[in-house]
């Protein structure tokens, strides 16, 4: 009989959205005259803008043509969509990559799942806490998070983000070989300055780890000074891979492209004490297990650098961070301690004194008929926050707010 990686045995179910969306199902068909507002959506609402929408219709029409027709496409993404990237992206904030340090994927899940595919079998982990529960549950399924205590992994080394340390998380106490950060911060919605990151890529300088860094809501950046990539950061080349994403930059959740930045100075130590790029592991592992992005997809994604493009995405991104602002004023104006919404599109809110996260769940959603999300569900240091989310339409964003005055707790 053929064995299986017990490692999956250990993963707790996925709990939190199940069962966010089971109590949520289970209210309205209780009560169907109640409309509820959705504000735990983690998913871009907005269709795709007509630049990208444009390049995407020309790019289908060449694929129906013989003379212009394309079958796989090169392992690491297209010239004309790597080169847009390094020079949208990066050239013009001082950031000088090589055309083969950019690897253009479906999505900045599966890269920060499938890089620890790199990483020795009994490597140490970190992960801030509150957490995207990727980092921690590909690693799991790798075997090496330990095992599942009820409330935490007993190998993993958590980073507690809270309002006491101003959600700026500590380097870690122990030796680790892997930090996952992901700044603008999924769930807090907090940022960390220059001076902030540059304290952990010099930790990871100094004790030779590896940082994988999750920036896939850095066009939601607005304040100046606040980096938009880790190499902005000096010696980050030396200890951190980059991972981006189309998704919420640009809408493209559901049409799928990413990419990931591996420097060649980022090197790791193999058995034998020979040091190897973890460049060329990635490029081997992607041309292994990859085939690449589509091509319409790749030209979407390209389009999104044109002016047209740049100027479009940007009245998206506005438009949901009225939305965060409206949900930050609403929470602030009754009394309510917030954190982000500033930088990124979420918000994470203070519950008040004495109501666990669940609690505030229900009361929110049978008081007020709002939906959040509780922040347990992100790790332990999660509990006593809530997430809301900027991703709703701006009137039902405003009426989630006015509904608020329903709350008792
Ligand atoms: N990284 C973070 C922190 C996310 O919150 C998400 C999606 O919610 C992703 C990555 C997924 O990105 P993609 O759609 O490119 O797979």
């Amino acid at each position: 009989m053929f064995r299986i990686n017990d490692n999956y045995l250990k993963l707790p179910g996925s709990y939190l959205f199940a069962e966010t969306a089971r109590r949520t199902k289970a209210y309205e068909q209780a009560h169907p005259d109640q409309p509820v507002i959705r504000l735990g959506i983690g998913d871009v609402t907005r269709p795709l803008v007509p630049a990208v929408i444009s390049a995407m219709h020309s790019a289908v029409e060449e694929m129906g043509c013989e003379a212009t027709f394309r079958g796989y496409g090169p392992d690491f993404g297209y010239d004309f969509l790597v080169n847009a990237i390094r020079a949208g992206d990066y050239a013009g904030r001082g950031i000088d990559l090589a055309y083969d340090e950019v690897f253009v994927s479906d999505g900045a899940k599966s890269d920060v799942g499938n890089i620890q595919e790199l990483f020795a079998a009994d490597a140490r982990i970190a992960v801030t806490d509150p957490v995207y529960p990727v980092y921690v549950d590909s690693n799991a399924m790798a075997g090496r998070a330990g095992d599942w205590t009820g409330e935490r992994w007993d190998r993993l080394v958590y980073l507690p983000c809270n309002e006491e340390n101003g959600f700026v998380p500590p380097v870690p106490d122990v030796p680790v070989d892997v930090i996952y950060l992901c700044y603008p911060n999924n769930p807090t919605g907090t940022v960390l300055t220059k001076e902030q990151l540059k304290v952990f890529v010099d930790w990871a300088r100094e004790h030779h780890a590896l940082i994988v860094y999750d920036a896939a809501y850095k066009a939601y950046i607005k304040t100046p000074g606040v980096p938009l990539s880790i190499y902005e950061v000096e010696g980050a080349r030396e200890v951190a891979v980059e991972c981006c994403s189309f998704s919420k930059t640009a809408g493209f959740t559901g049409t799928r492209c990413a990419y990931t930045i591996v420097p060649h100075e980022v090197k790791g130590r193999a058995a034998d004490g020979t040091m190897v790029e973890l460049n060329a592991l990635w490029k081997r592992r992607m041309a292994t297990k990859f085939n690449g992005v589509s091509y319409p997809v790749q030209r979407a994604a390209a389009a999104v650098y044109t002016p047209e493009g740049q100027e479009q995405i940007k009245a998206v991104i506005a438009a949901y961070m009225r939305n965060a602002e409206i949900i930050r004023e609403g929470l602030t104006s009754r009394g309510f301690r917030v954190f982000g919404g500033v930088d990124a599109p979420y918000i994470w809110l203070k519950t008040p004194e004495g109501v666990d996260s669940w609690r505030f769940f229900d009361e929110l959603l049978s008081r007020c008929q709002v939906v959040g999300t509780p922040g347990a569900g992100f790790g332990p240091s999660g509990e006593g926050y809530f997430r809301l989310t900027a991703f709703n339409s701006l009137e039902k964003t405003r009426e989630a707010m006015e509904r608020l005055d329903r709350l008792k707790c």
